[in-house]
């Protein structure tokens, strides 16, 4: 008997047709001819199809990632695993963020999209569909992309290529599985779950971004009252201009406020290593934390996350450094 699947249904470029007079690409209805376009989608799997909400993935709010899991709430006992289709802007944001909300999953949540539409020719979208809908009859337990042939853990990967079908990679962690002539599943990669599944709600976008550039003035930088995270983009191993910067003192003051401050790296591949220069070893001295090998996608989606569920600084903190999905490599 053939596994039951959930296909969600968030809009991006996948489902979207284009505006015969401008041009460009809107969300369409097109998920209503589906199976008119895939029609052997039924025998991998019985699918059935819900839209809680059909967007351009840049219009994504925290709601949304809400709206998403609670989708997935009331059909957790009814499918044996999910597929998102979701805009490919933000799609590495959501995943991380399902990868906490969906504490240990027992079933696979594939997320998906494609840099065409699936009704023009040489879309990418029936590949992308096809490989996500038989990966998520896998003994897979875990929230993961399938992007072009690579299924990649969700809180690992970042869109890195506007026009590439090759539009996704994951910078700090192996792939979970290849998909060619055969679907070769990574085992040894896959997350081992050492709890039981939970779904968590609570997100506080309370958080702010710093980045860094040869030249920033700190002037033109001051997070609200109500903020209580910041995220420094520095450069390479966690480094920013400390000389007559006015940044340290700024972060002194942010983490006396009760801030959490988070020190990253504008550098997308390897770890955060802040201790092998003055400037790092001063802001960690100040009371900021590093973000390891994290995301950005998957460290905002976190503090927010965090930020959601404790008010404790020195919990969040905690948090922050321990792997809650597989987000970070802890030794
Ligand atoms: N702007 C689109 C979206 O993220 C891009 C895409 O789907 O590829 O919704």
């Amino acid at each position: 008997m053939s596994k039951k699947v959930l296909l969600i249904h968030t809009g991006g470029t996948l489902g979207m047709s284009r505006d015969d007079d401008s041009g460009t690409l809107r969300t369409d209805k097109l998920y209503d001819s589906l199976t008119g376009f895939i029609p052997e989608l039924s025998e991998i799997a019985d699918i059935d199809i819900e839209i809680p909400y059909m967007i351009d993935s840049s219009e994504l709010t925290t709601d949304h990632l809400r709206k998403l899991v609670r989708t997935i709430k009331k059909n957790v006992d009814k499918y044996s695993g999910f597929v998102i289709s979701h805009g490919t802007d933000t799609l590495a944001y959501t995943a991380s963020a399902l990868s906490y909300m969906l504490m240990n999953p027992t079933f696979p949540v594939i997320l998906t999209g494609a840099q065409k539409p699936l009704s023009e020719i040489r879309s990418d979208a029936r590949a992308n569909l096809i490989n996500a809908i038989e990966l998520s009859t896998m003994n897979i337990e875990e929230v993961a992309i399938l992007f072009d042939d690579k299924l990649m853990r969700g809180n690992r990967t970042i869109k890195s290529h506007i026009n590439h079908f090759d539009a996704f990679s994951s910078p700090n962690y192996p792939l979970l599985a290849k998909t060619g002539i055969d679907i070769e599943v990574y085992k040894k990669n896959i997350l081992k779950h050492d709890g039981l599944f939970h779904i968590f709600e609570g997100f506080d976008n309370a958080v702010s971004v710093m980045k860094i550039f040869p030249g920033f003035s700190h002037s033109c930088f001051e997070p609200g009252e109500n903020i209580r995270a910041v995220i420094v983009i520095g450069y390479g191993a966690g480094t920013i201009p400390i000389d007559n910067s006015g940044i340290p003192e700024k972060i002194e003051k942010w983490v006396s406020e009760g801030k959490l401050v988070v020190l990253m790296s504008e550098t997308k591949a390897g770890k955060l290593d802040p201790g092998i220069y003055e400037s790092g070893k001063k802001l960690l001295e100040l009371g900021a934390v590093d973000s390891g090998d994290m995301t950005f996608e998957a460290a905002i989606t976190k503090v927010m996350f965090l930020l959601g569920h404790y008010k404790n600084l020195s919990l969040i903190k905690k948090n922050f450094r321990k792997s809650l999905a597989g987000e970070i490599t802890v030794n």
